[in-house]
């Protein structure tokens, strides 16, 4: 049985948190590094619902995404949702990690498994890691299509394939423009349409996409633009990583038993798509503002 200490040290071998932007949090949050290792659990958010179920599973580690503490902290009072978490991970025993923009830019990273959950052949990242002479890690990917669908046609299968959540995806631009090469980034990516028009593909789909930049990028490009929930996009991530500590843990012949959250943690719960009576421009509806009382 591995100590956390020489599971971590897998870990930051994937992922060495040295990597992670200057801004980031990654690393243990909590553990004993001494403390034996029989089953791991990853997912997106280090939130109530995340430690809840890795108490439940007796997971001794919980390796997360999102960072819990990204601002740092001067209390871990359990009176905080935060300190909360800290407590009871600790009662039970089982420690937090965090991989973040780390694993952002890894080879194999978040957006390797987003396309390879989008069915995405990857050709390179979308911002190459200048430190990486072989160009293969660094943020976002630039990938193609086995067939050309159309954005309305890759739109659905964005929707189809990511796992559901409540918001489910978005597309802006044409909805026939022909869709033969397309940027991916998993988490909030609207820092990054410089850079996917720059690419000279035919669509970026990405989370977290706002009212301004996507409504300039339309008026100013032939860029479709596909939004889906920021959980759903790198959601894949944590079965990548799942596989990837499992083929380790078999190389050592460790025996970890390791698991991947099916809870979605995407804020977003609830959606209500508009119906044809009330969009303003349906055909046939009558005109009216939006909000307008039914
Ligand atoms: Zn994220």
């Amino acid at each position: 049985m591995p100590r956390l200490s020489e599971v971590i040290a897998a870990l930051d071998s994937l992922w060495p948190p040295g990597r992670a932007e200057q801004w980031d949090a990654v690393g243990t949050v909590c553990g004993d590094p001494g403390a034996e290792v029989r089953r791991v659990l990853f997912a997106v958010d280090p939130v109530q619902e995340i430690a809840d179920e890795a108490i439940r599973l007796g997971a001794d580690l919980l390796v997360t995404h999102h960072p819990l503490y990204l601002r740092g902290t001067s209390t871990v009072a359990a009176s905080t949702f935060k300190g909360r978490v800290v407590h009871d991970l600790i009662k039970h025993d089982v420690a937090l990690h965090v991989a973040h923009t780390n694993a952002d830019t890894a080879d194999p990273g978040v957006s390797d498994a987003l396309a390879g959950a989008l069915g995405l052949r990857v050709l390179r990242p979308l911002v190459p890691d200048p430190s990486d002479p072989a160009g293969r890690r660094g943020l976002g990917r630039v990938c193609e299509l086995d067939h050309p669908l159309s954005l309305r046609e890759f739109g659905a299968r964005a929707a189809e394939r990511l796992p559901a959540a409540a918001q489910g995806v978005r597309v802006a631009g044409d909805q026939d423009a022909v869709v033969r090469t397309v940027a991916v980034s998993g988490g909030s990516g609207d820092g990054l349409f410089d850079q996917a028009r720059n690419a000279g593909v035919d669509a970026f789909l990405t989370a977290d996409l706002r009212h301004h930049p996507v409504s300039e990028a339309i008026q100013t490009s032939t860029l479709g633009l596909v939004d889906a929930a920021h959980w759903a996009t790198e959601w894949p991530w944590c079965e990548q990583a799942a596989a990837q500590l499992d083929e380790i843990s078999d190389r050592h012949g460790w025996d970890l038993r390791v698991h991947v959250s099916k809870t979605v943690t995407d804020p977003w719960s609830a959606h209500f798509a508009p119906t044809d009576a009330v969009t303003p421009s349906a055909p046939g509806a009558p005109a009216r503002s939006p909000g307008a009382p039914n």
